[in-house]
């Protein structure tokens, strides 16, 4: 049985965050395991509160797991503070053969809640880029990161390239944010392909980042070739989202289906 862990965020309304990603392990055929590095109080209309898990605890989580299990994969979504980010690469750095990660580089919530402190991007691009697999920016992310304005598919290609100098092996940069259809572009240092997907009329898209890099991280684990496990992982996602339902009063999650 291949496994998988995520290093993220709890949502207590299931829809993203650690939450999401083990649904997306089961769904995809992995056994999934978790390192929470905070808990949100939040529902489907917003996130009203975090509270930070301490770096010891974080630290503590990832060495019980490699200390005992041979992890195949690892998909990193919300770490929000500077010191949570240190915990996180100080341990992964100890791994002699570290699986694959996939890295979502979470920041703001759809609601607007800022997931990642003010301070603290400059500390995940020097420590977690560089020991990724693959990273999966969206175009505000992206932006972020780059500090360039994104506004068609010739910017996205050029994030990816300026992403992927910042140390990981391979970029998807993720184009729903875009008009028009959700094309996606992978950079793999040498080649770009672009993964086109329908837009899906729809508001339940809650917690569909962290659908897609845990479908991704799932299927890399299985051992899946780096494309085809993208690819894969968003045919999964846009599937989830066509099944995605109300759910409370605001924006309702994806459907995890086997
Ligand atoms: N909450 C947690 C813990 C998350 O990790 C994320 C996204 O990665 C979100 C909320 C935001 O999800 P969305 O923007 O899809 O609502």
């Amino acid at each position: 049985m291949f496994n998988a862990l995520t290093i993220a965020g709890s949502d207590s309304c299931g829809g993203a965050g650690i939450q999401a990603d083990l649904k997306a392990f089961s769904a995809n055929g992995v056994y999934g395991m978790s390192v929470i590095t905070a808990v949100t109080a939040q529902n489907t209309m917003g996130v009203f509160g975090i509270q930070d898990i301490s770096p010891e605890i974080i630290k503590g989580q990832i060495d019980a797991i490699f200390d005992d299990i041979e992890v195949h994969g690892i998909k990193i979504g919300m770490v929000s503070k500077i010191e949570s980010i240190k915990a996180v690469a100080q341990s992964l750095e100890k791994i002699k053969k570290l699986p694959y990660i996939v890295l979502d580089p979470v920041m703001v919530s759809k609601s607007r809640f800022k997931l990642l402190s003010e301070d603290a991007t400059k500390t995940l691009i020097e420590e977690l880029l560089p020991l990724s697999f693959l990273i999966t920016p969206n175009i505000p992310e992206a932006e972020e990161i780059t500090g360039r304005k994104i506004s068609n598919i010739d910017d996205m290609k050029q994030a990816a390239k300026e992403l992927h100098k910042m140390g990981p092996k391979n970029v998807l940069v993720k184009g729903g944010h875009l008009n028009g259809p959700a094309t996606d572009i992978f950079y793999d240092s040498v080649n770009f392909s672009e993964i086109k997907g329908e837009r899906i009329d729809t508001i339940h898209t809650h917690g569909t980042g962290c659908t897609l890099s845990s479908a991704i991280a799932a299927n890399l684990a299985k051992g899946m070739e780096v494309l085809s496990a993208v690819t894969m992982g968003k045919n999964y996602v846009a599937k989830a989202i066509e099944k995605g339902f109300k759910l409370g009063k605001g924006v309702g999650p994806t459907h995890h289906f086997y």
